[in-house]
């Protein structure tokens, strides 16, 4: 995983420092290097090309470096002491480092701002993972190009998010579990913990179960106290390990609707939502009473998003799919939040993306919505891949709504006679702030003239909401049932430059 990491990440910095054909550059990593023994640390130079370009190490032995296209050059570096590494080439010189071997005490870094985002990679072109919350002091076993890695959590945080401290970091201790159910179908579990504690959550709905990961932490009560009898959490474990506390558990009937998680000083605090109470299916004739969705259509405003080579606005086609989407859903009893039903931004325009995005979030969760679609049209970076590009994907962040993704998937593109359809992982705002199942669809590519048209004919918009609004009946239908609908049309290579 390291090494994949430190591989992508040339690929990533190799195209935006280009330097001048026949000067030395070192081009990554930048900055100073912390890695740990044994760790392999990837580089790469550019310099003139058929000359040989040596790696020097801090004990003063070189090692040639690899020309994979003409001027490029690459290598992989096991560092044995701390110093620096210079790269040589005909009498140039660059300078790469200085490096820090990571052999005794690790740094200590403290996080300085509320929600730090975390990556899963030293670039912010890496997935986001579960923020870190301000205060919380950890371990620090690499730093590449201005990132740092934590101990034990994983995940990489960006010096502009933390301070490096010389003290210990933080020890959060378990002392008091809590669960509390109100009878509404929700969970509370208020978690004692007294120091800032990063989390890792590893959602297992097909086993029940839902486990929550405490790195570094260490515990000091092994007592659950329930204030009700417990239905929708009837199990929670703790299991202690050297690397930390796991926090496991059982749900009931409900299953995973959906969770969030917050670090409210001192305690840690997880909430499960309730999921709807829907009639039963032969029961009444509005087979959606009770049940709320959020629906979001992507862009609008000054952002157009995606725009087709005859001028349509991927913001406008956007739009036209949740109206009839939310007619669709109205019509059987559902109540529909809509994040905007004009050509206009969410938030104030022209604030930054970020916050647009999590207006849209706000909306949701303000609705106390079930749901949480979010409905785009796809195009691709490159004019060429673009016009032919074709295909239904839908987007899923968190594990609750992998489900939904995949029932979405084959019902949405045979309504828009659609032969490619994937469900795929993507780390997007509006799907990973959400606490409820969320999904972003990509309907079909904007970019292709040929489907542009198609968004013009009377009836798309229609067609298409008609095959969300199937997808999301089988979704209701079958929760948890997984068996027999998973499945993937093409990999995830094939995807498009989606919306964030
Ligand atoms: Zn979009």
């Amino acid at each position: 995983m390291r090494r994949l990491v430190l591989v992508l990440l040339l690929w990533v910095l190799g195209g935006v420092f280009p330097a001048q054909a026949g000067e030395l550059k070192c081009l990554s990593p930048q900055g100073e290097i912390w890695v740990q023994p044994g760790e392999i640390l990837h580089l790469e130079v550019q310099g003139m090309p058929g000359v040989p370009a040596l790696l020097r190490l801090p004990d003063g032995t070189g090692i040639g470096l690899f020309e994979w296209e003409p001027g490029r050059f690459r290598g992989a570096v096991l560092p044995n002491r701390s110093g620096t590494l210079e790269v040589e080439q005909a009498g140039q010189v660059c300078p790469l480092g200085p490096v820090l071997l990571l052999e005794r005490e690790l740094p200590v870094l403290e996080v300085v701002r509320e929600q730090a985002p975390c990556r899963s990679g030293p670039d912010s072109a890496f997935d986001r993972l579960d923020p870190l919350p301000e205060g919380l002091r950890s371990l620090v076993s690499a730093r590449l190009n201005g990132w740092l890695r934590l101990e034990p959590a994983g995940g990489w945080v960006h010096l502009e998010s933390v301070r490096l401290h010389p003290v210990a970091p933080s020890r959060p201790i378990l002392q008091r579990v809590e669960l509390e159910e109100p009878g509404d179908g929700s969970a509370r579990l208020t978690m004692r913990l007294g120091d800032p504690a990063a989390w890792r959550v590893q959602a297992e709905p097909e086993l029940g179960r839902l486990v929550l990961w405490l790195p570094g932490a260490g515990q000091a009560t092994g007592h659950v106290r329930q204030v009700s009898h417990p239905q929708r959490v009837p199990l929670v474990r703790l299991e202690p390990s050297e690397s930390g506390v796991r926090v496991i558990l059982g749900l009931g009937r409900a299953g995973l609707w959906g969770y969030r998680l917050r670090w409210q000083s001192p305690d840690l605090v997880l909430t499960l939502a309730p999921p709807p109470d829907l009639p039963q299916p032969d029961q009444d004739t509005r087979p959606l009473e009770g049940l709320v969705v959020a629906l979001d259509p992507g862009h609008g405003g000054d952002d157009s998003g995606a725009i087709g080579r005859d001028g349509r606005r991927e913001s406008e086609v956007n739009l036209e799919v949740a109206l009839a989407l939310r007619r669709l859903l109205e019509r059987a009893g559902a109540r529909v939040a809509m994040t905007r039903e004009t050509d206009r931004s969410v938030a104030e325009p022209g604030v930054p993306a970020a916050e647009e995005l999590e207006a849209r979030v706000l909306r949701a969760e303000q609705a106390q919505a079930h749901l949480f679609l979010s409905i785009h049209h796809n195009a691709k970076a490159s004019v060429a891949e673009g016009r032919v590009a074709h295909g239904t994907d839908i987007y899923y962040y968190h594990p609750q709504s992998r489900e939904l993704a995949a029932s979405l998937a084959a019902p949405l593109a045979r309504a828009v006679q659609e032969s490619r359809h994937a469900f795929l992982w993507r780390s997007f705002h509006v799907i990973r702030q959400t606490g409820m199942p969320a999904v972003l669809v990509e309907v079909n590519y904007l970019s292709n003239p040929t489907l542009e048209a198609r968004t013009r004919l009377h009836g798309y918009a229609d067609q298409a909401a008609g095959g969300l609004y199937r997808g999301l009946l089988d979704f209701l239908k079958a929760p948890g049932d997984s068996e027999g609908r998973v499945r993937f049309s093409e990999s995830a290579s094939t995807r498009g430059e989606a919306c964030p």
